[in-house]
């Protein structure tokens, strides 16, 4: 990572064209965001009118406030468009509502606590499958709500409807959410939604459907189960703009069934002098830029052109899967409901020694680490204009792979693995964990802290290390990065 060396505010006032040159130089580090082959985090639909639409709906609306609907009525309009457009989408009924919020994790977030605000329980729970995304761990976390996690199918990745009845019917009297994906980030499955409502149906839970990333995909792919309002005891939905809507950044859906669903998600106070807060999220003062742009794409979109785009990564998605079971050594971890894959390697070679080989030819493909039987694995977000490239990834896949197997899996110390799984997070002071960054290979000689070169070593000891030392490690490599 080299970083132009003026980029930095500093006293002297510069010309608007150099800091936009700095600007551009900054970029240049990143990954790309557009051309199809960034396989996470973001998302393409390879239409540069609807990407320049949102680009200048965001700069329009960047300056407006959503802190208060009555001062910029043209923002509630846009929130209650885009609410209405997935109501429909989502076979909601005339009685949903809907949020606007920053992105998936703050709808999670909101939907936990609305759940846990409503019911009123004392030492509150949430049940969820292992495969439930870690915005509901945060959540959990955030507001004081045991998580109990349900291990899912060990062969089909998806929930476990029976498992889940078990843990109701044990912490009955304190659950206050049932969760589920629609699909699940790992796998790019869909839980049994169906079976899971009927659950929570017949003991009168909230049920959450995660459809973050699956949310503007599945309503226009066919042969998709039920898994949104149309069916009974989905009781809130989330659905992210900035992903699949194509929409930039900052901009996600929370629905739920009715207006007294949400009453909790609100808060206000009038406890001081100023004026009286009034939010439906979790932030306050928050710019409309997000929402416009997401509802400027959206319209130019329209529901015709989102069948488009999700047909046309669905082929890609299909392209992938048949060209990775092709692959020697390589194979898809479950056949995939959306546009998600999960890939694994036999023992010949390592998935984190893939993604390194696959970024130095261009594609970034997103390493995960293996947990409760998953193993350790290669994600691809597929978006609609990367299906046209989905020859060229195999070719570059093949060839990752090849090197791969000569260079062999990676062997991590067997004193260190060893010493990762005696190791106590919790009784590690700063100073341990300085030198332990160093060990793992994220910090250099004299501890300095930075992003290596080379992934593939840091990310299999990651792997072998417990998920305790996993996380505290990498909140320690955090810590020092943004010192
Ligand atoms: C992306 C995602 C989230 C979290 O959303 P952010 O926008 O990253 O905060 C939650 N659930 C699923 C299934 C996701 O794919």
């Amino acid at each position: 990572m080299t970083l132009p060396e003026h980029a930095a505010p500093g006293p002297t006032p510069l010309p608007a064209s150099s800091v936009l040159a700095e600007l551009e130089a900054l970029r240049a580090s990143d990954l790309p965001t557009h051309g199809g082959r960034t396989l996470a985090y973001v998302y393409d639909s390879g239409v540069a009118e609807a990407d320049e639409l949102g680009r200048q709906a965001l700069a329009m609306y960047g300056s407006t406030n959503g802190l208060d609907p009555t001062a910029f009525p043209s923002l509630l309009r846009m929130e209650t468009d885009l609410v209405a457009f997935a109501r429909r989408v989502l076979h909601g009924s005339d009685q949903v509502v809907g949020s606007a919020t920053s992105g998936g994790t703050e709808s999670i977030l909101l939907a936990v606590k609305t759940a846990r605000d409503a019911a009123a329980v004392e030492r509150p729970v949430m049940v969820v499958p292992t495969t439930i995304h870690a915005a509901f761990h945060k959540a959990a976390h955030y507001f004081g709500v045991e998580r109990v996690t349900v291990p899912v199918d060990p062969t089909t990745y998806r929930a476990d409807p029976e498992a889940m009845a078990a843990e109701l019917d044990r912490y009955a009297g304190r659950v206050v959410l049932v969760a589920a994906s629609a699909p699940s980030y790992a796998h790019g499955v869909i839980d049994p939604i169906e079976e899971i409502a009927a659950l929570a149906r017949e003991r009168g839970l909230r049920f959450h459907v995660d459809a973050c990333i699956g949310g503007w995909v599945l309503p226009w792919a066919p042969g998709a189960p039920a898994w949104d309002f149309a069916v009974e005891g989905v009781t809130s939905i989330s659905a992210d703009l900035h992903k699949y809507a194509y929409a930039p950044k900052g901009v996600s859906l929370l629905l739920h069934a009715t207006p007294e669903l949400r009453r909790d998600q609100f808060f206000a106070s009038a406890d001081w002098p100023g004026y009286t807060m009034l939010n439906s999220t979790v932030q306050s003062t928050k710019s409309g830029g997000p929402l416009a742009a997401a509802w400027a794409v959206v319209r130019y979109f329209g529901a015709d052109g989102y069948a488009r785009l999700v047909d046309t990564a669905l082929v890609g998605t299909a392209a992938v899967v048949a060209g990775v079971e092709q692959i020697d050594h390589l194979s898809v971890v479950v056949a995939p409901d959306s546009t998600l894959v999960a890939i694994a390697a036999d023992d010949t070679c390592d998935v984190f020694t893939i993604s390194d080989l696959m970024l130095e030819q261009g594609w970034f493909v997103q390493p995960q680490m293996g947990f409760e039987g998953s193993p350790a694995t290669l994600h691809v977000s597929l978006s609609a204009a990367t299906a046209a490239s989905v020859p060229d990834f195999l070719v570059a896949l093949v060839g990752a792979v090849t090197a791969a197997v000569e260079r062999g899996p990676i062997q991590v110390d067997e004193g260190l693995r060893a010493a990762a799984e005696a190791i106590d997070p919790a009784t590690l002071d700063d100073a341990a964990f300085a030198g332990l960054l160093q060990v793992a290979g994220l910090a250099g000689e004299g501890g300095a802290v930075e992003a290596p070169a080379q992934m593939a070593p840091v990310n299999a000891l990651l792997d072998v290390a417990p998920p305790r030392l996993r996380e505290a490690l990498l909140v320690a490599f955090l810590d020092h990065l943004t010192r």
